[in-house]
């Protein structure tokens, strides 16, 4: 297969997936079908990119931009003062979305986009790259996982034009500029006070997700769609194959994670074959369609010292760390009730009955 007929196979690929939850998929389909039947002597011409309109700009094909998301200058619109990048290129192809700082405190995934943005050469990019890099960009500037009047934007999708700031956020965003996405990647890391094993979160059941999860290339998904209200699980209502990439602890940036985050989102550019890639071997995931947070007992508050690790896997009884009650002396061993691997968990810190202190997950077959 030739490189246009593969490229326009992949298109198919996901908007096939699309129809099934959208009609206007159709359309697109039909399109892509277009360019296949082409014949050759017109490949190249039907082949090159036009312009991009997006936000009241134009980027030209060839071209890179990064812009400000700033819809008018009211006191509420200016929450939406987000940094905007676009490379877009020569020619056609799929345009992949990335998105960072949902949860403003979350720095690994900003910098993934940054980085993996800054990498792309519009003039060998194939389709488009659209990276929306510190969507709270607030939360983003002060360390704030929420917006500023406390509300979660990743509850708020796909948001309404007539609800609170997080709501016009997430209508904004979806109407503005998930339209143009044929797939999305959205960077995170644990919340407050946990870390997570570099992991990819994806809805398995659905084929094009699931290729996009395998092809990230990080070795671990984790089933599931997501919260209601969240970008992803909205995006993928949507029609748009959508996956997370969890990574590390908030409030700072963690190099490991950062690069392994930014040779993914390259891996998945390879896969849509919007950019060149030297041979390389996309590890077996272990794909594990369950999780479960251990938590501290009931009464079993204290000081929380883990002896588990990012990645240990453990069986049913093993010893994950214990609790001391600092005024008894009391020791409360935390155990595992389960067999699996630790993909989350708490930093050593005092807690309270109930506190989540590790999130294992495991196959269905374990
Ligand atoms: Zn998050």
């Amino acid at each position: 297969m030739n490189r246009e007929c593969w490229a326009t196979s992949v298109a198919i690929c996901l908007k096939v997936i699309r129809c099934h939850c959208c009609g206007r998929s159709l359309a697109l389909i039909l399109w892509f079908v277009s360019i296949a039947v082409t014949p050759a002597a017109t490949a190249s011409t039907a082949d090159q990119a036009d312009s991009l309109q997006l936000l009241g700009r134009e980027i030209a094909p060839g071209t890179r931009s990064k812009f400000p998301f700033i819809p008018d200058r009211s006191f509420e619109a200016s929450y939406l003062n987000m940094p905007v990048f676009v490379a877009r290129g020569l020619t056609r192809g799929p345009t992949l979305c990335l998105t960072a700082g949902v949860h403003g405190d979350e720095l690994n995934g900003v910098e993934v986009a940054r980085r993996a943005f800054a990498q792309i050469d519009p003039q060998k990019l194939r389709g488009t790259l659209i990276v929306l890099p510190a969507i709270n960009a607030e939360g983003v500037r002060v360390g704030n996982r929420y917006l500023s009047d406390r509300r979660d934007l990743n509850r708020a999708f796909p948001g309404r034009s007539g609800g609170s700031v997080a709501s016009l956020i997430a209508h904004a965003i979806f109407t503005n500029v998930l339209i143009h996405c044929d797939a999305l990647l959205d960077l995170h890391t644990a919340s407050n006070q946990r870390a997570n094993l570099p992991q990819i979160r994806a809805d398995l059941s659905d084929p094009a997700i699931r290729e996009l999860a395998i092809h990230f290339g990080i070795g671990i998904i984790v089933g599931g769609s997501g919260p209601d209200g969240s970008l992803r699980r909205e995006a993928v209502r949507a029609g748009i194959p959508a996956i997370i990439y969890e990574a590390g602890e908030p409030l700072r940036f963690q190099e490991d994670e950062i690069e392994r985050g930014v040779q993914g989102v390259e891996n998945v550019m390879a896969y849509l074959d919007m950019i060149e890639q030297a041979e390389r071997e996309i590890p077996n995931a272990r794909i594990y369609e369950r999780s479960r947070w251990v938590r501290a007992g009931f009464r079993n508050g204290g000081f929380f010292f883990p002896t588990a690790q990012l990645g240990d896997i453990v069986g049913v009884g093993d010893s994950l760390g214990k609790i001391v009650d600092p005024l008894t002396d009391k020791t409360f061993e935390v155990v595992s009730p389960i067999a699996g691997e630790v993909i989350g968990m708490a930093v050593s810190k005092p807690v309270l009955s109930g506190f989540a202190l590790f999130h294992l997950a495991w196959h269905d077959s374990d």
